[in-house]
């Protein structure tokens, strides 16, 4: 059973932070305050050892401190995963959660709860300055041959092929914040 569940998630990629890869099982209600819940298996979320390490022995006090639980709930029926980029040299991407209209203030402050306590702005970013670098390139070709708006659409598209396989992944909000910075697509990506 800890076998298949730990197998569950799809590439093995850990739910929480949705980058890493799973290591481990974690309690969504921790071990040590829950002890008769220690081998129920809807208590165990696969995990990669970052996520469980962020999470270690959390107790909420109130709803809105409680995580997402990967397989009861779902946070990506709307985007919350968003990001802005920090014109430099080199340009850098700012993460943030904005929740969608229709959720409850419930359900938007516990998704800036997971956001935070997995400390996933930092991660994002991390992944997204390598990005930026591995397509910088490519840009550099379009603007040679073509305009703004090449940029633009190459940018573009990019974001609905990563919004297809992920509403909320750092791909996704990344290419969109490039998308529509004028400062990026008109040469932001040269350093
Ligand atoms: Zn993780």
């Amino acid at each position: 059973m800890y076998d298949a569940l730990k197998a569950a998630p799809k590439n093995d990629v850990c739910p929480l932070c949705g980058q890493r890869t799973v290591s481990t099982l974690d309690h969504y209600l921790a071990q040590t305050l829950h002890p008769t819940l220690i081998v129920v298996p809807i208590n165990l979320v696969p995990a990669c050892a970052e996520c469980n390490k962020n999470k270690l022995d959390y107790q909420p006090e109130s709803e809105v401190e409680q995580g997402f639980h990967p397989y009861f709930e779902n946070f990506d029926d709307d985007q919350w995963l968003y990001a802005n980029v920090v014109e430099g040299s080199p340009a850098a991407i700012r993460f943030f959660v904005s929740a969608p209209p229709g959720w409850s203030a419930t359900k938007a402050s516990r998704a800036i709860r997971h956001f935070e306590r997995f400390r996933l702005a930092g991660l994002y970013a991390s992944h997204a300055g390598v990005e930026l670098n591995n397509i910088r390139f490519s840009l550099e070709r379009i603007a040679e041959r073509g305009s703004l708006e090449d940029v633009r659409l190459f940018l573009l598209d990019r974001a609905e092929s990563a919004r297809r396989a992920y509403l909320n992944s750092w791909q996704t909000a990344t290419y969109q914040a490039l998308a529509r910075s004028d400062w990026f697509c008109d040469g932001g990506f040269i350093f």
